[in-house]
């Protein structure tokens, strides 16, 4: 996802994460190290970003809202603020690696540059290695005054145990179907919001970032691929090499989320109208094609396989993936 824009406010659903955070914060309880933990799309970045503008805000109100106005702000806001780091897994290596780490600590370890508070966040802090790990830990250990460390992960049980617990955990779930929508309709022009939602469910700001060109029609391309697949119009190997040379982990996850909406639809027998009807289509092919206890196998199945494709465990991905769309054939 791109990196998230600066807000004073935190998001309309985390607004008891904040209130228990500032509370924290004026009873001097807020810990050297957090770790915000939820779903990819829920707005933890944002959270993160309007925590830090609060801090740094030299005249923020009782509600700790940054004014935007004063040089703090203003620094924040054009990227430049010297005592404020956000790190994320390099693109290609999908790693924090120790180097970025070691410069981290180095940098924590220094005087601030503007006399007030040194923060960092690190993104998706489950990817950081034992290395990596140990030489954050010297710093939460030894913290100077006024040094915030905050780690965003989407599954806490894959941050390592030994950062886990040096930190205090603030959770975000998943966002109420309502609560998402209204925000959309507020946020994005998107006409299709229900469809953006099926595809992000409980994660506003990734149902925002779908509205992008360019997933529309990756979206539309694999909606006529798993219905050409359950026609048996294609074969399955060749639509598991596409899927191979095509996101592979996000085809399955599509591909999850509309079996996981057959298995509901046979378990309530209730038909979602407000579905596009490509999607409507494919969800009555497959209840027609299998009981739910295939479905569920098979369910069951790609939730493994789309596992094994995130943590990259998976030795040969082609007949992982052959594995997964053969199943379909009946
Ligand atoms: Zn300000």
């Amino acid at each position: 996802m791109h990196e998230s824009i600066y807000t004073p406010v935190p998001l309309p659903w985390q607004q008891e994460q904040w209130q228990l955070l500032m509370q924290n914060q004026r009873a001097q309880r807020l810990s050297h190290a957090l770790l915000f933990t939820g779903p990819k799309g829920v707005g933890k970045a944002q959270f993160a970003k309007a925590l830090a503008m609060a801090l740094y805000c030299q005249q923020a109100n009782a509600q700790y809202q940054a004014c935007l106005q004063c040089s703090q702000c203003q620094l924040l806001l054009n990227d430049t603020h010297p005592d404020y780091f956000y790190i994320h897994p390099e693109e290609t290596s999908r790693i924090i690696k120790i180097e970025q780490v070691r410069q981290l600590v180095s940098e924590l370890q220094m005087t601030s540059q503007q006399g007030g508070w040194k923060i960092v966040i690190i993104d998706r802090a489950e990817q950081l290695n034992t290395a990596a790990a140990n030489a954050l830990l010297k710093t939460l250990e030894e913290p100077r005054q006024n040094s915030l460390l905050i780690l965003l992960n989407e599954q806490i049980s894959q941050v390592l145990a030994t950062l886990r617990s040096r930190c205090q955990i603030y959770k975000f779930p998943a966002v109420k179907t309502d609560q998402a929508s209204t925000w959309l309709k507020q946020n994005c022009e998107a006409s299709n919001i229900e469809e953006l939602l099926f595809f992000a469910p409980g994660a506003p700001l990734l149902a925002k970032h779908f509205t992008e060109a360019n997933f529309a029609e990756h979206r539309q391309h694999w909606l006529a691929q798993f219905q050409a697949l359950l026609t048996q119009k294609i074969d399955p190997l060749m639509i598991a090499k596409q899927c191979s040379d095509d996101e592979p982990a996000r085809v399955l996850w599509y591909w999850q989320l509309l079996v996981t909406a057959m298995i509901q639809t046979l378990a309530t027998t209730v038909t979602r109208q407000d579905l596009p009807e490509n999607i409507q289509a494919i969800i009555q092919r497959g209840i027609a094609l299998f009981t739910a206890d295939e479905l569920l196998e098979r369910w069951q199945h790609l939730l493994k396989a789309h596992q094994q494709l995130m943590m990259q465990s998976s030795s040969n991905k082609q007949l992982l993936l052959e594995s997964v769309f053969i199943q379909w054939i009946k």
